[in-house]
Protein backbone atom coordinates (compact mmCIF):
# COMPACT_ATOMS: atom_id res chain seq x y z
CA UNK A 1 0.00 0.00 0.00
CA UNK A 2 1.51 3.38 -0.75
CA UNK A 3 0.94 4.97 2.45
CA UNK A 4 3.31 8.09 1.86
CA UNK A 5 -0.60 9.95 0.71
CA UNK A 6 -0.96 9.49 4.72
CA UNK A 7 2.37 11.56 5.63
CA UNK A 8 0.26 13.78 7.13
CA UNK A 9 -2.58 11.24 8.64
CA UNK A 10 -1.73 9.37 11.63
CA UNK A 11 -2.98 6.02 11.10
CA UNK A 12 -4.89 5.98 14.29
CA UNK A 13 -7.09 8.52 12.69
CA UNK A 14 -8.39 6.09 9.90
CA UNK A 15 -11.81 4.55 10.75
CA UNK A 16 -12.93 1.63 9.11
CA UNK A 17 -16.70 2.52 10.07
CA UNK A 18 -17.31 4.59 6.94
CA UNK A 19 -15.44 3.26 4.41
CA UNK A 20 -16.26 -0.40 2.80
CA UNK A 21 -13.48 -2.34 0.91
CA UNK A 22 -11.12 -0.47 -1.47
CA UNK A 23 -8.00 -0.40 -2.71
CA UNK A 24 -6.22 2.90 -3.66
CA UNK A 25 -3.02 4.62 -5.50
CA UNK A 26 -1.98 8.11 -6.09
CA UNK A 27 -1.34 9.02 -9.52
CA UNK A 28 2.54 9.25 -9.83
CA UNK A 29 2.14 12.56 -13.08
CA UNK A 30 -0.45 13.54 -11.00
CA UNK A 31 0.12 12.89 -7.69
CA UNK A 32 -2.59 15.43 -6.14
CA UNK A 33 -4.86 12.25 -7.27
CA UNK A 34 -5.47 9.72 -6.02
CA UNK A 35 -7.23 6.13 -7.45
CA UNK A 36 -9.86 3.66 -5.50
CA UNK A 37 -11.53 1.22 -7.23
CA UNK A 38 -13.26 -1.87 -4.90
CA UNK A 39 -13.91 -5.33 -5.12
CA UNK A 40 -15.80 -5.79 -8.35
CA UNK A 41 -14.35 -2.97 -10.05
CA UNK A 42 -16.46 0.34 -9.45
CA UNK A 43 -13.76 2.97 -9.76
CA UNK A 44 -13.44 6.93 -8.43
CA UNK A 45 -10.10 9.09 -9.01
CA UNK A 46 -10.51 11.56 -5.92
CA UNK A 47 -8.55 14.65 -5.44
CA UNK A 48 -5.86 14.13 -2.46
CA UNK A 49 -8.05 16.12 0.01
CA UNK A 50 -11.54 14.09 -0.15
CA UNK A 51 -9.59 10.77 -0.45
CA UNK A 52 -8.21 11.65 3.13
CA UNK A 53 -11.40 12.53 4.23
CA UNK A 54 -12.61 9.31 3.16
CA UNK A 55 -10.29 6.99 4.17
CA UNK A 56 -10.71 8.91 7.80
CA UNK A 57 -14.54 8.14 7.64
CA UNK A 58 -15.37 11.62 7.86
CA UNK A 59 -17.06 12.24 4.64
CA UNK A 60 -20.30 14.37 5.85
CA UNK A 61 -23.68 12.32 4.71
CA UNK A 62 -25.12 14.07 2.08
CA UNK A 63 -22.28 15.66 0.62
CA UNK A 64 -21.65 15.64 -2.79
CA UNK A 65 -18.43 13.46 -2.22
CA UNK A 66 -21.08 11.19 0.24
CA UNK A 67 -23.61 10.44 -3.08
CA UNK A 68 -20.31 9.91 -5.28
CA UNK A 69 -19.21 7.43 -2.83
CA UNK A 70 -22.60 5.63 -1.95
CA UNK A 71 -23.35 5.64 -6.14
CA UNK A 72 -20.35 3.76 -6.64
CA UNK A 73 -20.83 1.27 -3.57
CA UNK A 74 -17.81 2.73 -1.81
CA UNK A 75 -19.43 3.44 1.76
CA UNK A 76 -20.55 0.65 4.13
CA UNK A 77 -23.66 1.17 5.56
CA UNK A 78 -24.98 0.98 1.98
CA UNK A 79 -22.98 -1.67 0.44
CA UNK A 80 -25.13 -3.46 -2.11
CA UNK A 81 -23.64 -7.16 -2.39
CA UNK A 82 -26.20 -8.50 -4.95
CA UNK A 83 -24.81 -5.78 -7.21
CA UNK A 84 -20.96 -5.93 -6.51
CA UNK A 85 -21.83 -9.98 -6.92
CA UNK A 86 -23.21 -9.86 -9.91
CA UNK A 87 -20.22 -7.25 -11.75
CA UNK A 88 -17.59 -9.91 -10.58
CA UNK A 89 -19.74 -12.55 -12.16
CA UNK A 90 -19.86 -10.55 -15.60
CA UNK A 91 -16.44 -9.76 -15.61
CA UNK A 92 -15.66 -13.38 -15.03
CA UNK A 93 -18.23 -14.55 -17.76
CA UNK A 94 -15.48 -16.74 -19.81
CA UNK A 95 -15.01 -18.76 -16.91
CA UNK A 96 -15.82 -22.36 -17.88
CA UNK A 97 -16.69 -21.77 -21.42
CA UNK A 98 -13.48 -23.81 -22.44
CA UNK A 99 -10.62 -22.86 -24.67
CA UNK A 100 -11.41 -20.92 -27.68
CA UNK A 101 -8.04 -19.84 -29.17
CA UNK A 102 -5.93 -22.89 -30.78
CA UNK A 103 -2.41 -22.27 -32.05
CA UNK A 104 -1.28 -24.72 -34.77
CA UNK A 105 2.10 -24.38 -35.14
CA UNK A 106 1.91 -26.42 -38.84
CA UNK A 107 5.64 -25.72 -38.95
CA UNK A 108 8.91 -24.22 -36.74
CA UNK A 109 10.54 -23.24 -41.07
CA UNK A 110 10.84 -19.33 -41.82
CA UNK A 111 12.33 -17.75 -44.36
CA UNK A 112 12.76 -14.84 -42.53
CA UNK A 113 15.21 -14.30 -39.63
CA UNK A 114 13.90 -11.97 -36.78
CA UNK A 115 16.77 -10.71 -34.03
CA UNK A 116 13.86 -11.82 -31.35
CA UNK A 117 12.04 -14.54 -32.94
CA UNK A 118 10.03 -15.35 -29.99
CA UNK A 119 8.78 -19.05 -32.09
CA UNK A 120 12.76 -20.03 -32.39
CA UNK A 121 11.94 -20.69 -35.77
CA UNK A 122 13.95 -23.59 -37.78
CA UNK A 123 16.05 -22.46 -41.08
CA UNK A 124 13.99 -23.62 -44.36
CA UNK A 125 16.08 -27.32 -44.99
CA UNK A 126 14.47 -28.61 -41.62
CA UNK A 127 11.64 -30.08 -43.29
CA UNK A 128 11.51 -32.46 -39.42
CA UNK A 129 9.86 -29.59 -38.33
CA UNK A 130 6.60 -29.96 -40.24
CA UNK A 131 3.15 -31.20 -38.68
CA UNK A 132 2.43 -34.33 -40.67
CA UNK A 133 -0.86 -34.66 -42.02
CA UNK A 134 -1.55 -37.41 -39.68
CA UNK A 135 -0.91 -35.02 -36.65
CA UNK A 136 -2.52 -31.69 -38.62
CA UNK A 137 -5.72 -34.03 -38.55
CA UNK A 138 -5.55 -35.51 -34.66
CA UNK A 139 -4.88 -31.72 -33.49
CA UNK A 140 -8.56 -30.47 -35.63
CA UNK A 141 -10.35 -33.90 -33.95
CA UNK A 142 -8.63 -32.47 -30.29
CA UNK A 143 -9.53 -29.17 -30.98
CA UNK A 144 -12.91 -29.48 -31.86
CA UNK A 145 -13.65 -31.33 -28.48
CA UNK A 146 -13.81 -28.13 -27.18
CA UNK A 147 -16.75 -27.00 -24.83
CA UNK A 148 -16.43 -23.78 -26.40
CA UNK A 149 -19.20 -23.37 -28.94
CA UNK A 150 -16.87 -20.85 -30.78
CA UNK A 151 -13.53 -21.95 -32.01
CA UNK A 152 -10.69 -20.00 -33.45
CA UNK A 153 -7.81 -22.19 -35.38
CA UNK A 154 -4.86 -19.21 -35.52
CA UNK A 155 -2.07 -20.74 -37.96
CA UNK A 156 1.44 -19.82 -36.28
CA UNK A 157 4.70 -20.49 -37.09
CA UNK A 158 7.49 -20.44 -38.16
CA UNK A 159 5.92 -19.24 -41.14
CA UNK A 160 2.66 -21.16 -41.56
CA UNK A 161 2.57 -19.98 -45.66
CA UNK A 162 5.74 -22.59 -46.03
CA UNK A 163 3.37 -25.39 -45.57
CA UNK A 164 0.17 -23.81 -47.07
CA UNK A 165 -0.78 -26.95 -48.60
CA UNK A 166 -0.92 -28.47 -44.93
CA UNK A 167 -2.90 -24.93 -43.91
CA UNK A 168 -5.62 -25.60 -46.50
CA UNK A 169 -5.83 -29.45 -45.64
CA UNK A 170 -6.14 -28.23 -42.31
CA UNK A 171 -9.08 -25.95 -43.27
CA UNK A 172 -11.12 -28.68 -45.58
CA UNK A 173 -10.65 -30.97 -42.63
CA UNK A 174 -12.14 -29.04 -40.21
CA UNK A 175 -14.89 -28.12 -42.12
CA UNK A 176 -15.85 -31.72 -42.62
CA UNK A 177 -15.49 -32.61 -39.07
CA UNK A 178 -16.99 -29.37 -37.86
CA UNK A 179 -20.14 -31.34 -39.92
CA UNK A 180 -20.55 -33.65 -36.16
CA UNK A 181 -18.96 -31.04 -34.12
CA UNK A 182 -21.21 -28.05 -35.37
CA UNK A 183 -18.93 -25.01 -33.78
CA UNK A 184 -18.93 -21.97 -35.00
CA UNK A 185 -15.42 -21.48 -37.09
CA UNK A 186 -12.69 -18.99 -37.74
CA UNK A 187 -9.54 -19.74 -38.96
CA UNK A 188 -6.52 -16.86 -38.67
CA UNK A 189 -3.20 -16.81 -40.69
CA UNK A 190 -0.19 -15.01 -38.79
CA UNK A 191 2.11 -14.72 -41.35
CA UNK A 192 5.29 -12.27 -42.48
CA UNK A 193 3.71 -12.16 -45.74
CA UNK A 194 6.63 -12.59 -48.11
CA UNK A 195 5.31 -15.64 -49.25
CA UNK A 196 2.32 -14.84 -50.23
CA UNK A 197 1.07 -14.96 -54.07
CA UNK A 198 -2.38 -14.40 -55.45
CA UNK A 199 -3.00 -17.77 -55.95
CA UNK A 200 -3.02 -18.26 -52.51
CA UNK A 201 -4.57 -15.17 -51.63
CA UNK A 202 -7.17 -16.03 -53.74
CA UNK A 203 -8.31 -19.58 -52.00
CA UNK A 204 -7.81 -17.79 -48.46
CA UNK A 205 -10.20 -15.24 -49.55
CA UNK A 206 -12.71 -17.49 -50.68
CA UNK A 207 -12.03 -19.27 -47.39
CA UNK A 208 -12.54 -16.46 -45.28
CA UNK A 209 -9.19 -16.62 -43.45
CA UNK A 210 -8.13 -13.81 -41.44
CA UNK A 211 -4.92 -12.42 -42.40
CA UNK A 212 -2.66 -10.86 -40.06
CA UNK A 213 0.71 -9.61 -40.19
CA UNK A 214 4.14 -7.92 -38.27
CA UNK A 215 5.08 -4.56 -38.86
CA UNK A 216 7.42 -3.22 -36.63
CA UNK A 217 8.07 0.20 -38.10
CA UNK A 218 9.25 2.75 -41.05
CA UNK A 219 11.35 0.58 -42.94
CA UNK A 220 14.84 0.84 -41.53
CA UNK A 221 13.65 -0.28 -38.24
CA UNK A 222 11.46 -3.16 -39.61
CA UNK A 223 13.99 -4.81 -42.27
CA UNK A 224 16.75 -4.16 -39.38
CA UNK A 225 14.34 -6.03 -36.99
CA UNK A 226 13.36 -8.89 -39.50
CA UNK A 227 15.28 -9.75 -42.02
CA UNK A 228 14.25 -11.22 -45.35
CA UNK A 229 17.06 -12.64 -47.73
CA UNK A 230 17.78 -10.71 -51.17
CA UNK A 231 14.47 -8.21 -50.50
CA UNK A 232 12.69 -5.52 -48.25
CA UNK A 233 10.78 -7.89 -45.61
CA UNK A 234 9.20 -4.03 -45.30
CA UNK A 235 8.22 -3.93 -48.49
CA UNK A 236 6.79 -7.12 -48.78
CA UNK A 237 4.43 -6.79 -46.25
CA UNK A 238 3.54 -3.63 -47.18
CA UNK A 239 3.02 -4.50 -50.70
CA UNK A 240 0.62 -7.47 -49.54
CA UNK A 241 -1.24 -5.46 -47.10
CA UNK A 242 -2.35 -3.26 -49.46
CA UNK A 243 -3.35 -6.05 -51.95
CA UNK A 244 -5.40 -7.66 -49.61
CA UNK A 245 -7.11 -4.73 -48.34
CA UNK A 246 -8.21 -4.01 -52.24
CA UNK A 247 -9.33 -7.29 -52.62
CA UNK A 248 -11.86 -6.78 -49.28
CA UNK A 249 -13.20 -3.26 -50.18
CA UNK A 250 -13.40 -4.92 -53.99
CA UNK A 251 -16.01 -7.49 -52.22
CA UNK A 252 -17.52 -4.74 -50.81
CA UNK A 253 -16.35 -5.62 -47.26
CA UNK A 254 -16.71 -2.36 -45.11
CA UNK A 255 -13.19 -0.84 -45.00
CA UNK A 256 -13.06 0.75 -41.62
CA UNK A 257 -13.80 -2.85 -40.32
CA UNK A 258 -11.86 -5.25 -42.44
CA UNK A 259 -7.78 -5.24 -43.38
CA UNK A 260 -5.32 -6.79 -42.42
CA UNK A 261 -4.78 -6.60 -38.58
CA UNK A 262 -0.89 -5.95 -38.14
CA UNK A 263 0.85 -5.89 -34.87
CA UNK A 264 4.00 -4.34 -34.22
CA UNK A 265 6.90 -5.58 -31.41
CA UNK A 266 8.27 -2.45 -29.82
CA UNK A 267 12.11 -2.83 -30.09
CA UNK A 268 14.45 0.07 -28.55
CA UNK A 269 15.38 1.76 -32.31
CA UNK A 270 11.37 2.83 -31.97
CA UNK A 271 11.27 4.17 -28.70
CA UNK A 272 11.92 7.54 -29.93
CA UNK A 273 10.19 7.50 -33.13
CA UNK A 274 6.63 6.61 -31.88
CA UNK A 275 5.14 9.48 -34.28
CA UNK A 276 6.52 8.00 -37.74
CA UNK A 277 4.91 4.53 -36.09
CA UNK A 278 1.81 6.01 -35.42
CA UNK A 279 1.43 7.64 -38.51
CA UNK A 280 2.73 4.49 -41.20
CA UNK A 281 -0.15 2.44 -38.95
CA UNK A 282 -2.94 5.26 -40.14
CA UNK A 283 -1.29 5.71 -43.94
CA UNK A 284 -1.73 2.13 -44.23
CA UNK A 285 -5.75 2.34 -43.00
CA UNK A 286 -4.75 0.22 -39.42
CA UNK A 287 -8.02 1.38 -37.14
CA UNK A 288 -5.67 -0.12 -34.13
CA UNK A 289 -1.89 -0.07 -33.27
CA UNK A 290 -1.07 -2.50 -30.18
CA UNK A 291 2.23 -1.40 -28.96
CA UNK A 292 2.99 -4.46 -27.62
CA UNK A 293 6.79 -4.66 -25.33
CA UNK A 294 9.32 -7.65 -26.25
CA UNK A 295 8.81 -10.42 -24.57
CA UNK A 296 11.21 -12.61 -23.03
CA UNK A 297 10.85 -15.82 -25.22
CA UNK A 298 12.95 -17.09 -28.03
CA UNK A 299 15.97 -15.32 -29.35
CA UNK A 300 14.81 -11.63 -27.59
CA UNK A 301 17.11 -13.04 -24.78
CA UNK A 302 20.52 -13.42 -26.77
CA UNK A 303 19.60 -10.37 -28.47
CA UNK A 304 18.85 -8.29 -25.82
CA UNK A 305 21.85 -6.06 -25.59
CA UNK A 306 20.59 -4.80 -29.23
CA UNK A 307 16.50 -4.41 -29.03
CA UNK A 308 15.97 -4.08 -25.11
CA UNK A 309 15.15 -1.12 -23.26
CA UNK A 310 14.15 -0.13 -19.22
CA UNK A 311 10.24 -0.83 -19.22
CA UNK A 312 10.22 3.38 -17.66
CA UNK A 313 11.17 4.43 -21.14
CA UNK A 314 8.77 2.18 -22.85
CA UNK A 315 5.96 3.85 -20.83
CA UNK A 316 7.09 7.22 -22.19
CA UNK A 317 6.94 6.14 -25.65
CA UNK A 318 3.01 4.70 -25.01
CA UNK A 319 2.31 7.69 -23.67
CA UNK A 320 4.00 9.79 -26.19
CA UNK A 321 1.98 7.52 -28.84
CA UNK A 322 -1.32 7.40 -27.47
CA UNK A 323 -1.57 11.48 -26.52
CA UNK A 324 -0.90 11.86 -30.23
CA UNK A 325 -3.81 9.07 -31.69
CA UNK A 326 -5.96 10.70 -29.36
CA UNK A 327 -4.98 14.56 -31.20
CA UNK A 328 -4.87 12.39 -34.36
CA UNK A 329 -8.76 10.99 -33.53
CA UNK A 330 -10.00 14.91 -32.62
CA UNK A 331 -8.44 15.77 -36.06
CA UNK A 332 -10.97 13.17 -37.68
CA UNK A 333 -8.77 10.35 -37.85
CA UNK A 334 -9.71 6.60 -36.48
CA UNK A 335 -6.65 4.98 -35.09
CA UNK A 336 -7.21 3.21 -31.14
CA UNK A 337 -4.48 1.47 -29.29
CA UNK A 338 -5.38 -1.78 -28.28
CA UNK A 339 -4.17 -2.15 -25.14
CA UNK A 340 -5.95 0.75 -23.91
CA UNK A 341 -9.12 0.13 -25.62
CA UNK A 342 -8.37 -3.48 -23.41
CA UNK A 343 -8.01 -2.38 -19.65
CA UNK A 344 -10.87 1.07 -20.74
CA UNK A 345 -13.44 -1.51 -21.84
CA UNK A 346 -12.93 -3.31 -18.29
CA UNK A 347 -12.70 -0.20 -16.65
CA UNK A 348 -15.76 1.84 -18.44
CA UNK A 349 -18.01 -0.77 -19.26
CA UNK A 350 -17.78 -3.33 -16.49
CA UNK A 351 -17.27 -6.59 -18.84
CA UNK A 352 -14.21 -8.13 -20.16
CA UNK A 353 -13.66 -8.15 -23.30
CA UNK A 354 -11.20 -11.35 -22.71
CA UNK A 355 -7.68 -10.61 -24.35
CA UNK A 356 -6.60 -14.13 -23.05
CA UNK A 357 -3.25 -12.54 -21.91
CA UNK A 358 -4.67 -9.69 -19.86
CA UNK A 359 -7.15 -11.89 -17.88
CA UNK A 360 -7.95 -13.50 -14.53
CA UNK A 361 -7.15 -16.30 -14.56
CA UNK A 362 -5.04 -16.17 -17.68
CA UNK A 363 -6.08 -18.09 -20.52
CA UNK A 364 -3.33 -20.93 -20.49
CA UNK A 365 -5.13 -24.12 -20.67
CA UNK A 366 -8.76 -22.82 -20.10
CA UNK A 367 -9.08 -20.33 -23.13
CA UNK A 368 -6.31 -21.34 -25.14
CA UNK A 369 -4.07 -23.98 -25.98
CA UNK A 370 -0.96 -24.52 -28.54
CA UNK A 371 -0.23 -27.51 -30.51
CA UNK A 372 3.23 -27.66 -32.03
CA UNK A 373 4.38 -29.56 -34.84
CA UNK A 374 4.98 -32.73 -33.31
CA UNK A 375 1.75 -33.16 -31.54
CA UNK A 376 2.62 -32.12 -28.18
CA UNK A 377 -0.39 -29.80 -26.68
CA UNK A 378 0.85 -26.62 -24.50
CA UNK A 379 -1.04 -24.56 -21.95
CA UNK A 380 -0.46 -21.58 -24.48
CA UNK A 381 1.51 -20.43 -27.29
CA UNK A 382 4.46 -19.11 -24.72
CA UNK A 383 4.54 -22.15 -23.50
CA UNK A 384 5.53 -23.68 -26.90
CA UNK A 385 8.19 -21.05 -27.06
CA UNK A 386 9.50 -22.06 -23.84
CA UNK A 387 9.39 -25.58 -24.87
CA UNK A 388 11.60 -24.66 -27.87
CA UNK A 389 14.08 -23.01 -25.01
CA UNK A 390 14.53 -26.50 -23.64
CA UNK A 391 12.10 -25.70 -20.58
CA UNK A 392 8.65 -28.44 -20.72
CA UNK A 393 7.39 -26.84 -17.79
CA UNK A 394 3.78 -26.08 -20.17
CA UNK A 395 3.59 -29.24 -22.05
CA UNK A 396 0.11 -30.91 -21.30
CA UNK A 397 -0.15 -33.60 -23.54
CA UNK A 398 -0.08 -35.13 -26.83
CA UNK A 399 -2.92 -35.12 -30.47
CA UNK A 400 -2.33 -38.66 -30.39
CA UNK A 401 -2.49 -40.12 -26.66
CA UNK A 402 -4.44 -37.23 -24.45
CA UNK A 403 -8.06 -37.14 -23.58
CA UNK A 404 -9.47 -33.99 -23.84
CA UNK A 405 -10.91 -34.18 -20.47
CA UNK A 406 -7.13 -35.04 -18.49
CA UNK A 407 -5.35 -31.90 -20.89
CA UNK A 408 -7.77 -29.24 -19.67
CA UNK A 409 -7.77 -30.77 -15.89
CA UNK A 410 -4.06 -31.67 -16.23
CA UNK A 411 -2.43 -30.24 -12.88
CA UNK A 412 -0.30 -27.61 -14.85
CA UNK A 413 -3.29 -25.98 -15.90
CA UNK A 414 -4.54 -25.73 -12.59
CA UNK A 415 -1.40 -24.73 -11.23
CA UNK A 416 -1.37 -21.73 -13.81
CA UNK A 417 -5.69 -21.02 -13.81
CA UNK A 418 -4.61 -20.36 -9.13
CA UNK A 419 -1.34 -18.40 -10.06
CA UNK A 420 -3.44 -16.31 -12.82
CA UNK A 421 -5.93 -15.12 -9.79
CA UNK A 422 -4.27 -12.17 -8.99
CA UNK A 423 -6.67 -10.77 -5.98
CA UNK A 424 -4.50 -13.26 -4.05
CA UNK A 425 -1.05 -12.26 -4.53
CA UNK A 426 1.67 -10.07 -3.07
CA UNK A 427 1.41 -6.43 -4.36
CA UNK A 428 -1.51 -6.96 -6.41
CA UNK A 429 -3.38 -7.32 -3.51
CA UNK A 430 -3.15 -3.70 -2.90
CA UNK A 431 -3.31 -2.95 -6.02
CA UNK A 432 -6.51 -1.26 -7.84
CA UNK A 433 -6.02 -1.97 -11.24
CA UNK A 434 -6.78 -5.91 -10.04
CA UNK A 435 -10.09 -5.62 -11.25
CA UNK A 436 -8.71 -5.22 -14.78
CA UNK A 437 -4.92 -6.33 -14.69
CA UNK A 438 -3.83 -9.75 -15.34
CA UNK A 439 0.11 -11.44 -15.73
CA UNK A 440 0.37 -14.74 -17.36
CA UNK A 441 1.99 -16.90 -15.32
CA UNK A 442 4.34 -18.40 -18.29
CA UNK A 443 5.94 -14.64 -18.16
CA UNK A 444 6.20 -14.79 -14.20
CA UNK A 445 7.97 -18.18 -14.62
CA UNK A 446 10.06 -17.18 -17.40
CA UNK A 447 11.32 -14.31 -15.44
CA UNK A 448 11.00 -14.87 -11.89
CA UNK A 449 11.07 -18.39 -12.30
CA UNK A 450 7.91 -18.79 -10.21
CA UNK A 451 4.23 -19.03 -11.80
CA UNK A 452 3.52 -16.85 -8.91
CA UNK A 453 5.55 -13.42 -9.71
CA UNK A 454 7.11 -10.80 -7.59
CA UNK A 455 4.98 -8.11 -9.06
CA UNK A 456 6.74 -5.33 -7.60
CA UNK A 457 9.98 -6.28 -9.91
CA UNK A 458 8.18 -7.53 -13.14
CA UNK A 459 8.29 -6.35 -16.49
CA UNK A 460 4.88 -6.81 -17.26
CA UNK A 461 3.52 -5.47 -13.94
CA UNK A 462 5.21 -2.40 -14.54
CA UNK A 463 3.98 -2.04 -18.20
CA UNK A 464 0.34 -2.82 -17.15
CA UNK A 465 0.62 -0.38 -14.16
CA UNK A 466 2.04 2.09 -16.59
CA UNK A 467 -0.57 2.10 -18.90
CA UNK A 468 -3.07 1.92 -16.36
CA UNK A 469 -2.09 5.10 -14.44
CA UNK A 470 -1.86 7.09 -17.87
CA UNK A 471 -5.57 6.18 -18.69
CA UNK A 472 -7.11 6.93 -15.28
CA UNK A 473 -5.16 9.92 -15.29
CA UNK A 474 -6.80 10.98 -18.60
CA UNK A 475 -10.06 9.72 -16.93
CA UNK A 476 -9.70 12.14 -14.13
CA UNK A 477 -8.04 15.06 -16.50
CA UNK A 478 -9.23 14.37 -19.85
CA UNK A 479 -11.44 16.81 -21.46
CA UNK A 480 -14.67 16.02 -23.01
CA UNK A 481 -13.56 14.82 -26.30
CA UNK A 482 -10.88 13.10 -25.37
CA UNK A 483 -13.33 11.24 -22.81
CA UNK A 484 -15.31 10.68 -25.64
CA UNK A 485 -12.45 9.43 -27.78
CA UNK A 486 -11.23 6.94 -25.16
CA UNK A 487 -14.85 5.57 -24.72
CA UNK A 488 -15.70 5.03 -28.00
CA UNK A 489 -12.23 2.89 -28.44
CA UNK A 490 -14.44 -0.16 -26.04
CA UNK A 491 -16.57 -0.33 -28.88
CA UNK A 492 -16.43 -4.21 -30.08
CA UNK A 493 -17.04 -4.66 -33.52
CA UNK A 494 -17.47 -8.35 -34.60
CA UNK A 495 -15.69 -9.71 -38.38
CA UNK A 496 -18.76 -11.66 -38.47
CA UNK A 497 -17.58 -12.19 -42.19
CA UNK A 498 -14.42 -13.99 -40.96
CA UNK A 499 -16.86 -16.71 -38.98
CA UNK A 500 -18.62 -19.69 -40.18
CA UNK A 501 -21.79 -20.54 -38.92
CA UNK A 502 -21.75 -24.70 -38.55
CA UNK A 503 -24.50 -26.36 -41.38
CA UNK A 504 -27.93 -25.64 -40.38
CA UNK A 505 -27.31 -22.63 -37.54
CA UNK A 506 -27.22 -20.57 -41.00
S1 LIG B 1 9.11 -13.95 -35.67
FE1 LIG B 1 7.92 -15.11 -37.19
S2 LIG B 1 8.60 -14.25 -39.17
FE2 LIG B 1 10.13 -13.68 -37.66
S3 LIG B 1 11.69 -15.29 -37.75
FE3 LIG B 1 10.27 -15.84 -36.12
S4 LIG B 1 8.78 -17.17 -37.13
FE4 LIG B 1 9.84 -16.06 -38.75
S1 LIG C 1 0.14 -6.97 -12.00
FE1 LIG C 1 0.84 -4.99 -11.26
S2 LIG C 1 -0.58 -3.52 -12.18
FE2 LIG C 1 -1.53 -5.54 -12.33
S3 LIG C 1 -2.80 -5.72 -10.49
FE3 LIG C 1 -0.81 -6.63 -10.02
S4 LIG C 1 0.37 -5.00 -9.07
FE4 LIG C 1 -1.36 -4.03 -10.14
Amino acid sequence: MNLPIFHDVSLEALDARQPAFFRFRQLPMAPDKVVLSNLEGRWLVLDKADFQTFARGEVEEGSELFTKLRQRNFLRAYYDVPAAAEMIRARREFVGAGPNLHIMVITLRCNTTCVYCHASRANMDQVQTDMTKEIAEQSVDFILQSTNPAVTIEFQGGEPLVRFDLLQHVVEYAHEKNEVAQKELDFTLVTNLSLMDEKKLDWLIENRVQICTSIDGPQDVHDKQRKLPKASAHGEAIKWMKRIDERYREMGLDETLYHVEALVTTTRPILDRWKELVDLYVDLGCRALFLRPLDPFGWAEKTARLIEYPRAEYIEYYRNAVDYMIELNKQGVEILERYAAIFLTKILSGVDPNFLDIRQPSGAGIGQLAYSYDGTIFTCDEGRMLHESGDDTFAIGHVGTSKYRDVVGHETVRAVVVAGQLEGQADCVNCPYVPYCGIPPVHSHRIQGSLLGRMRESSLCQVHKGIQDYLFEKLATGDEETLQILEKWTTIRPRDHFVHVPAGAE
